[in-house]
């Protein structure tokens, strides 16, 4: 059986606490025959900065480039609000993105039955959704340059981000989206802003001229980002999969969070181009949710998120859909169970702490596999 190599970064806040539910599976998945994992762990985000006062080291990176699959937990908290912006938490997040050239962002919006009424949706808009909304993740405006903020001399400041996307930009996220389509519902919608941005011009342009090419049996529809925002809270399940670019893709995979009942629910991952000789792609894992300082360090954070983000590397990166099923099994199991934390907690289920809803995930899987 081959061996993985996992780069382990648990960053910031309740990232360490929502590993160590992690740390347990892997360990619980090497004892069972189920792949081999090799972990090694590293300082991310404030963490690195109180260490080394950067947000990631250099080494640090090099283990990032040599792994297989790095699994995120979150950066970020008060403390470190006052840091230079170069060496912000944040900053060891965007280092990684760009430096592993991961493009595609994946973040599964799924609705868990035992969940439907922890939705702020009615539960027949959102009861078995499950949407894939696709983020640009390495251009557009976070990374455009001029990127500055400059002094006029009169009083006032001038800043500018720079909005940039070129056509393999555009292609290759969009050849992503085609090809997870035809693995689920068979449908893309790509929103952007075309009627006030050059960018969404382009990357509509783009869009249909690949699917014309190259897709032409999955149904593809546009949609303007901000009418496409009000459609996926008014009826989210006519979305398969969403692609747009990463301005409107960090908002609108926020607003796919809420149908789902909480942050604490949503896995994402983030992918590379594939190397030709080898196949494997650069690819990252990481919760959606941040490193939550209100509730850090009281056992109270939800590790579902965490656990769904490692079940996305095994079906990723690692080719383990069965594996990855299995997961997911053993967290509706223990849903339908009635086990909460306090950010799903409804009337009638019984509150759990982190470390138990991950023994409890654990003992599901235990089940299913026997
Ligand atoms: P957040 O996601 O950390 O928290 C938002 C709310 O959701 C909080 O009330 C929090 O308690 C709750 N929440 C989040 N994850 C949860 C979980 N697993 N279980 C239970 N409740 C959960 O977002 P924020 O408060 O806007 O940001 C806090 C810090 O995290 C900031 O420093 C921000 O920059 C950073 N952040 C980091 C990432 C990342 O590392 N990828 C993403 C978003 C925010």
């Amino acid at each position: 059986m081959a061996t993985h190599k996992l780069l382990l970064l648990p960053g910031d806040g309740i990232g360490p606490e929502v590993m160590a539910e992690v740390k347990k599976l892997i360990a619980w998945m090497n004892a069972h025959g189920m792949g081999t994992f090799e972990t090694e762990e590293g300082l991310v985000g404030g963490s690195a900065y109180d260490a080394h006062k950067v947000a990631i080291t250099d080494e640090t990176m090099a283990k990032a480039h040599a792994a297989d699959a790095i699994i995120f937990g979150a950066v970020g908290g008060p403390k470190w609000d006052a840091v230079p912006f170069d060496v912000r938490p944040e900053a060891g997040l965007l280092r990684l993105r760009k430096d592993l050239v991961l493009y595609a962002n994946l973040r599964p919006a799924v609705t868990y039955p035992a969940l439907a009424d922890a939705s702020a949706l009615k539960r027949e808009l959102v009861a078995g959704l499950d949407i894939m909304i696709l983020r640009e993740l390495t251009g557009g405006v976070y990374f455009g340059e001029p990127k500055t903020i400059t002094d006029l001399g009169n009083g006032q400041k001038r800043a500018i981000d720079t909005q940039i996307y070129d056509t393999y930009e555009i292609e290759r996220i969009g050849r992503v989206a085609f090809e997870l389509a035809r693995k689920r519902r068979n449908k893309v919608t790509s929103m952007e802003k075309r009627n006030v941005m050059k960018t969404g011009v382009l990357w509509n342009e783009v869009i249909t001229q690949l699917h014309q090419r190259e897709f032409k049996d999955v149904t593809l529809e546009h949609q303007l980002a901000d009418s496409g925002g009000m459609q996926l809270v008014k009826n989210p399940k006519q979305f398969d999969v969403v692609v747009t670019d990463n301005l409107f893709g960090d908002m609108l995979s926020d607003i796919a969070a809420m149908l789902t009942g909480s942050l604490g629910m949503l896995a994402s991952a983030s992918l590379g181009e594939a190397d030709p000789k080898t196949k494997k792609r650069k690819a990252m894992y990481e919760p959606v949710h941040g490193s939550a300082p209100d509730i850090a360090g009281k056992g109270l954070a939800n590790p579902i998120a965490m656990i769904a983000s490692f079940g996305m590397a095994l079906r990723y990166s690692f080719d383990m859909g069965r594996e990855a099923d299995l997961i997911d099994k053993a967290i509706a199991a223990t849903l339908d169970k009635g086990l909460r934390t306090a950010d799903i907690k409804s009337e009638g289920t019984t509150s759990v702490g982190t470390s138990q809803m991950g023994d409890a995930i654990i003992a599901e899987m235990e089940k299913l596999a026997a």
